[in-house]
């Protein structure tokens, strides 16, 4: 099985500078993460990859047998491997607490996984995160197309300092005087000790140094938003809609993310969906069935006239082309079948009793009963 390269595992270049490596990892490192990700095994093998990667580019004398020799160079009896270079690897919770300097005390680690602590750093553009929204149509309007305004809580970029986050616009920074730079501050809860990003920098070491009074430095306000959604016919359940840029603003001019409308297409008593093709019901005289003729029937977009063939079976389904659902994606529109229930009339007058009794006769129908026996019993007693 061919081995991932280590740069694309940390997703970097062959150039990349320590700290690009190093950052690399500790995005990636936090992203994988059991403790963020439990129970969850690709998680815990992409954890250990980017460690091992982390591991050989981090030091410049196994990074160069790694560009030599390739995977060769750590497989046991490779060249670096018998050179008493290497005997495999770290355990890769220790290189992420030699990284991140967590675990004090009882062995305890804190790893703000939320905050950006040890993310990118604080000049980094970061893409803002997409936002999920659900609409539910009827199926009415899920075949004709609709639209729908709705309205959300979004974060945008601040309009007083334009994202920079800093009063005077100028984005100056100074060290953090709550952790003097380090970007980490001790903490002890009860009798253990552990380190933590330092919550005032988010771990970067610098905070702003004459904060927007607005947004408070962080360059981004809480805006309700507004949008019409067009609802394209032909929609379905879990169809998923994208506006692009309707998301939250991200940091440092990373751009915005967007908005995924997701669809949810609720039932309909008279029509049954399978796929672009739809499904009803209906009674017609069994009279009807045997000559054949026409009925109006309901349609999602109106009236239409379905040809009853003579002869037609008690649940057969009629097509009727055409008249399902539009196809999203262009193209030939669904079916409408027609599933057609037959219908035997429950009382007869003495008339039609007598007619169909001759016709009865004429289909050599001598199973029939004689008229007495078929009255009702109880008539017998008034
Ligand atoms: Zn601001
Ligand atoms: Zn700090």
């Amino acid at each position: 099985m061919a081995e991932e390269d280590f740069y694309s595992v940390l997703g970097v270049s062959k150039n990349a500078t320590a700290q690009e490596i190093k950052k690399a990892y500790r995005k990636l490192a936090l992203k994988y993460h059991p403790d963020h990700n439990p129970g969850d095994k690709s998680a815990e093998e992409k954890f250990k990859k980017v460690s091992e990667a982390y591991e050989v580019l981090s030091n410049d004398e196994k990074r160069a047998k790694y560009d030599q020799f390739g995977h060769a160079a750590f497989a046991q009896g490779g060249a670096a491997y018998s050179q008493g270079g290497f005997g495999g690897f770290q355990d890769p919770f220790d290189v992420f607490r030699e990284v991140f300097g967590g675990g004090g005390g009882g062995g305890a680690a804190f790893y703000d996984f939320f905050g950006g602590g040890g993310g990118g750093g604080y000049d980094e553009p970061e893409r803002g995160s997409d936002i999920r929204a659900e609409i539910e149509v009827s199926l009415e309007e899920a075949a004709n197309g609709t639209s729908r305004t709705i309205r959300y809580n979004r974060m945008v970029v601040c309009s007083e300092c334009g994202g920079s986050g800093s009063k005077d616009g100028s984005g100056g920074r100074k060290t953090c005087s709550k952790c003097k730079g380090s970007g980490q501050v001790r903490m002890a809860q009860g009798p253990i000790r552990f380190t933590q990003p330092c919550p005032d920098c988010g771990g970067t070491g610098t905070v702003i140094e004459n904060p927007c009074p607005k947004c408070g430095g962080t360059g981004r306000t809480k805006e309700r938003n507004e949008i019409k959604i067009d609802i394209p016919a032909g929609v379905y359940t879990g169809s998923r809609l994208r506006k692009a840029g309707a998301g939250n603003a991200g940091y440092n001019g990373g751009g915005y993310g967007d908005l995924y409308v997701v669809i949810y297409v609720s039932p309909n008593p008279k029509f049954e969906r399978d796929g672009n093709d739809l499904y009803t019901d209906i009674k017609i005289k069994f009279t009807l069935a045997a000559l054949g003729g026409q009925v109006e029937i309901e349609t999602l977009t109106g009236k239409a006239v379905l040809k009853i063939p003579a002869g037609t079976q008690p649940n057969s389904a009629l097509r009727m082309r055409g008249l399902g659902m539009p196809n999203l994606r262009g193209g030939a529109k669904g079916d409408l079948y027609v599933r057609v229930n037959v219908e035997v009339p429950q009382k007869l007058t003495d008339e039609q009793r007598k007619k169909l009794e001759e016709f009865a006769i004429l289909c050599g129908d001598d199973k029939i009963s004689p008229k007495q026996q078929s009255e009702p019993f109880y008539k017998k007693f008034f």
